[in-house]
């Protein structure tokens, strides 16, 4: 039976959904907020004064607000999300939409993106309480223990290696519920956790897979388990009974109840407001329109993720001294703010042709047993965002030589077919023409394949972003610079084609009659089919952002020219202030990057609590007056 209109259907009537729940979840904000606060509220000074509700900011506030006699304000842009964001199955149609999405843009790419609209890459980022863990395809993904290593190497605080973090990652785990709960020196479940991981609950083709990565000398390995080396893996993804579980259900929805938590919703920060000495005071946001401002007694944190927080840094005049000055804002503490970007980036590989009805082609297999599927029982290809349930890890032949399976290439298996709602969705959600994608779908709607996305995870290419003038609410100019390392495009080549060798020529595929048309990308004519200079073509062309930009606001070494905030995320230079989110990464960990962040939010909240516990002994009110210690009079002069 065919459902292709109901298919047709739910996928116009998406953005309606959408714009309905946005304007209703808006306008109720904005009558509840403007009419029946307690305007006495305005005067509250909050202890801490938490910017961006996401993967990271989300579990600052959480933290922080388990001492019952602290006051945490959370400040956010969004709102709340709907129950669309719930259903991982429908996750890449819900990107892409001003209600819940940022939608950033890239300046034109010179070496990248040349399939893009004006060559430019898009950048979703979820605008709204759970910030982009609402809008992301749920992996859950520690990176390689070699990633936190270096962490520890570069910024010369030990506490960020391997061994110190996983308490972290651990601590966050309410319930673990994959296929390696034995390994409990990674998978412990924690008292204190709030995450739910589970794996997908469809795996069509999943046998194949693993098979093949068998035969081609990849292993099937526990990806989070420590020995995130080359190999094949089922997805482990932060889902409750198949359905998402990011920060909003597991952390913003319990915090609600919280009579020391104030959640700002639709309040966008612009900047911070820092005194004589440096000192941060509180945060002017706009909330409905209308500018306020909120003052903080202890500590302003700024989890706005790699965009947002540098541009409400620099709006605040902390940032590189020309650039700032170029756009007419006085400098206060000149630091690299906003330099030090980086993304993971994937080409796509599509489709492989397969002669059996394997995988998921929604015109035909998309049913209303399919919904009552995942109502009801929490299974089947709703549960799986665009039908990715595996992945795989590869080291390219520059890493093989220096002798370490530090993995730079992830791979990402999808058993869709091929079909014009497919295609939709990945033009509209990366900005791509359709006069270059579907040439090569085209030819082959209505049959079943899979689609491979080679992904590039240790990148070396370096951008930045910077005000487009002084308003804080222009949207910044980001600039990822992708690949203009020559070593990008080498080592995606060398996945590229090690990947189309394991699927085209391993026994399960081949039974299959797997097979990758030879059919030129469209600008790579000139090129014989996939020789070295073709397959670079193709990735050029087809540059797509993995969502995962990092390093704006590095962490380092104080006397470190590249770093922005110290190693317990304070920013350098100012009181009071600090960065807990994906930005602080100095490099990019080789993995998907939310649980990264979750565990930045654990480590840098634990380190806010460390110092004012430590806060508390210097500065009591005996010691104030009658000690001859210096530190017990002012605790933060050690501080700069
Ligand atoms: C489409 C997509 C798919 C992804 N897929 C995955 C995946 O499958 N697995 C994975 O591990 N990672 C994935 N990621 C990446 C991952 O979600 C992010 O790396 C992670 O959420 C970053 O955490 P963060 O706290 O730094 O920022 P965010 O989670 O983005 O949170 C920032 C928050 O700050 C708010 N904010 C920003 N500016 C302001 C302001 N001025 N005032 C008030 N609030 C503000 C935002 O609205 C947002 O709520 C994906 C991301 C996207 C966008």
């Amino acid at each position: 039976m065919y459902y292709k209109p109901l298919v047709y259907l739910l996928f116009f009537s998406t953005p309606w959904m959408i714009w309905f729940f946005g304007a209703a979840n808006y306008y109720s904000d904005y009558i509840s907020s403007t009419y029946f606060s307690d305007h006495e509220e305005q005067n509250v000074v909050y202890d801490f004064i938490v910017v961006g509700s996401g993967a990271a900011g989300a579990v600052v506030a959480h933290r922080l607000s388990t001492s019952k006699n602290i006051k945490v304000l959370l400040i956010e842009a969004g709102g709340d999300p709907s129950f669309l964001n719930s259903v991982p199955g429908i996750s890449a149609d819900l990107i892409g939409y001003p209600e819940t999405d940022w939608m950033h843009m890239t300046v034109p790419q010179k070496h990248a993106c040349w399939a893009m609209k004006n060559n430019q890459s898009m950048w979703n980022a979820g605008k709204v309480l759970g910030g982009s863990t609402q809008l992301n395809m749920m992996f859950y993904l520690r990176g390689h223990p070699a990633d936190y290593d270096n962490w520890a190497n570069l910024t010369g605080d030990v506490r960020w290696s391997y061994e110190n973090v996983l308490p972290f990652f651990k601590k966050s785990i309410k319930s673990y519920n994959g296929e390696f709960s034995d390994n409990k020196k990674h998978y412990s479940e924690s008292d204190y956790g709030f995450l739910n991981i589970e794996q997908r609950r469809w795996l069509s083709l999943y046998e194949e897979f693993k098979e093949s990565g068998e035969q081609n000398g990849f292993p099937t390995i526990d990806a989070n388990g420590g020995s995130q080396r080359t190999g094949f893996a089922k997805i482990e993804a932060t889902q409750k009974n198949g359905e998402r579980f990011g920060t909003y259900s597991a952390i913003i929805l319990q915090l609600e109840n919280k009579p020391n938590v104030k959640i700002l919703r639709y309040s966008r920060a612009m900047k911070v407001k820092l005194d004589k000495n440096l000192r941060a005071e509180g945060v002017w946001y706009m909330q409905h329109g209308v500018k306020k401002f909120a003052r903080a007694k202890k500590e302003v944190i700024l989890s706005a993720g790699s965009v947002n927080s540098p541009q409400i840094l620099m709006m605040s005049g902390i940032g590189p001294k020309s650039h700032l000055e170029s756009v007419g804002i006085k400098t206060k503490l000149n630091l690299p703010v906003g330099e030090n970007l980086h993304d993971h980036i994937m080409t796509i590989l599509a489709p492989f042709l397969i002669n059996q009805p394997k995988s998921f082609l929604a015109e035909r297999d998309f049913s209303p047993a399919v919904i009552y599927d995942y109502s009801v029982n929490g299974k089947g290809p709703l549960t799986v965002p665009n039908a990715l349930h595996s992945q795989l890890f590869y080291s390219s032949a520059s890493v093989r030589k220096s002798g370490v399976d530090w993995p730079d290439i992830q791979g990402f298996f999808a058993p869709a077919g091929t079909q014009d709602v497919l295609a939709k969705s990945i033009s509209r959600g990366q900005n791509i023409r359709e006069e270059v994608l579907y040439p090569l779908l085209e030819p082959h709607f209505g049959r079943d394949s899979f689609v491979i996305l080679v992904g590039l995870v240790r990148p070396k290419s370096r951008g930045n972003v910077r005000l487009q003038d002084k308003n804080p609410l222009s949207r910044p100019l980001i600039d990822p610079h992708y690949l203009e390392h020559p070593d990008d495009v080498a080592a995606l080549v060398d996945g590229v084609k090690k990947i189309v060798d394991v699927f085209e020529s391993s026994e399960p595929f081949k039974k299959l009659e797997t097979r990758l048309p030879k059919q030129h990308t469209k600008g790579c004519e000139q090129y014989e089919i996939r020789s070295y200079a073709y397959w670079a073509c193709h990735i050029r062309h087809f540059t797509l952002t993995i969502w995962h930009p990092v390093g704006t606001c590095r962490m380092g070494r104080v006397d470190d020219k590249m770093s922005v905030v110290d190693t317990r995320l304070r920013v350098l230079g100012a009181k009071g202030l600090r960065v807990i989110d994906a930005s602080i990464m100095p490099t990019i960990v080789n993995a998907n990057t939310a649980a990264p962040s979750m565990m930045i939010g654990e480590a840098g909240s634990d380190a806010v609590r460390e110092y004012w516990s430590q806060q508390f002994h210097v500065s009591n009110l005996w010691d104030y007056t009658f000690s001859l210690k210096p530190q017990a009079k002012c605790y933060y002069s050690q501080l700069v």
